[in-house]
């Protein structure tokens, strides 16, 4: 059997395929392929299974030129970087990496929710700089998150996690909008369901987004709904960046109609929007929300198994429909 990986990940991953005795082919260059690169790649043997992530933009071309493949196994739990109507056309297993990467993603939307209210990446900068003179009484003053309200868009995996260390760890109150109500995890953490992204982004001191970017919510975070967050709220997200409207993101915080916001995904990655990094009230990260070794690993380990189930002709643990 052979298979394609697209760029290099965790050797626990290889190390199942190969344990297999299957013939490994890893994109020998750390960069994102373009879609000719990818396809060139491709067409050199005909491989039983690629391995991809969801920098590689998968549709019916790239099935196409591998039609010896039989699954394309993602390295991310979201996939809105491959056309499932085209997969399913051209008969191809997909599959994703869920569950394993939610304590990770959650402990990171924390702390960024945690540093953009605590000031901690102006602070270090302020520090180092060289401009700490001694204790101030209104010195870089931040804001609490304990026994705040917060506000979580999508309540699936990571965004109940992300509520149980809201709830369990900072007393916070958890209001939630999803599209499935959840009853039991209202009761297990006294938090409060609303019927609409509209009363959560209203009586939310911190708003965390955890929806997958699908049609329905690409912008779900417009301008008209920025408007309607607190003079004092934060936004966080650790989900998909096309989620926010980023332009009018920067203008809200350009404008004071937020407080602040907290990013690890980005409209148009790796670019950002015009203004964004000048300012002061926004923290950054580069999409590293799953980034831990221990993670990176069970996610490469995950992987590696919807392929061997797959080519072993079993159905993947992991597809997705
Ligand atoms: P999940 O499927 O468990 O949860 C998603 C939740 O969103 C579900 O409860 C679903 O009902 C809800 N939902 C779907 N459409 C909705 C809509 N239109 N309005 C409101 N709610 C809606 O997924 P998860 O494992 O919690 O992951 C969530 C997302 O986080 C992934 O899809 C992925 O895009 C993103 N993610 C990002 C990183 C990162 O590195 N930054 C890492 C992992 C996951």
């Amino acid at each position: 059997m052979k298979i394609y990986v697209t760029r290099k990940i965790p050797e626990a991953g290889i190390k199942k395929l190969k344990d297999k005795g299957y013939e490994i082919d890893i994109n020998p260059e750390d960069k994102v392929l373009s879609k000719k690169e990818l396809i060139k790649a491709l067409k050199k043997k005909p491989y039983d299974a690629v391995l991809c992530l969801l920098t590689d933009k998968i549709d019916g071309e790239i099935f196409g030129s591998v039609p010896s493949a039989k699954i394309f196994a993602n390295y991310a739990v979201g996939f809105d970087n491959i056309n499932l109507k085209d997969a399913k056309e051209k008969n191809v297993v997909i599959t994703n990496t869920p569950g394993v990467l939610t304590e990770t993603v959650a402990e990171h939307a924390f702390t960024l929710m945690l540093s953009i209210a605590h000031r901690i990446a102006e602070a270090d900068k302020f520090t180092k700089d060289g401009k700490y003179k001694g204790w101030g009484p209104m010195l870089l003053l931040g804001n609490d998150l304990s026994h705040k309200t917060l506000g979580i868009i999508g309540l699936g995996r990571i965004g109940s996690r992300v509520a149980y260390h809201a709830v369990k760890g900072f007393d916070m109150k958890v209001f939630y909008y999803d599209v499935n109500r959840n009853e039991d995890f209202e009761k297990e953490l006294q938090a409060l369901y609303k019927s609409n992204v509209e009363d959560v982004l209203k009586e939310s001191d911190f708003i965390s987004i955890h929806v997958p970017l699908l049609d329905s919510t690409r912008h779900l975070i417009n301008k008209e709904r920025l408007n309607m967050m607190k003079p004092t709220a934060y936004l966080i997200n650790t989900s998909r960046g096309p989620i926010i409207d980023e332009k009018a993101l920067v203008e809200a915080l350009e404008n004071k109609t937020i407080k602040g916001a907290a990013l690890d995904v980005f409209e148009n990655e790796p670019e950002l929007a015009s203004g964004l990094a000048k300012l002061d009230n926004v923290i950054l990260t580069p999409h590293i929300a799953s980034a831990t070794e221990e993670t990176r690993s069970k996610m490469a380990e995950m992987t590696a198994e919807n392929i061997i189930a797959v080519l072993s002709g079993q159905t993947p643990p992991n597809i997705v429909k």
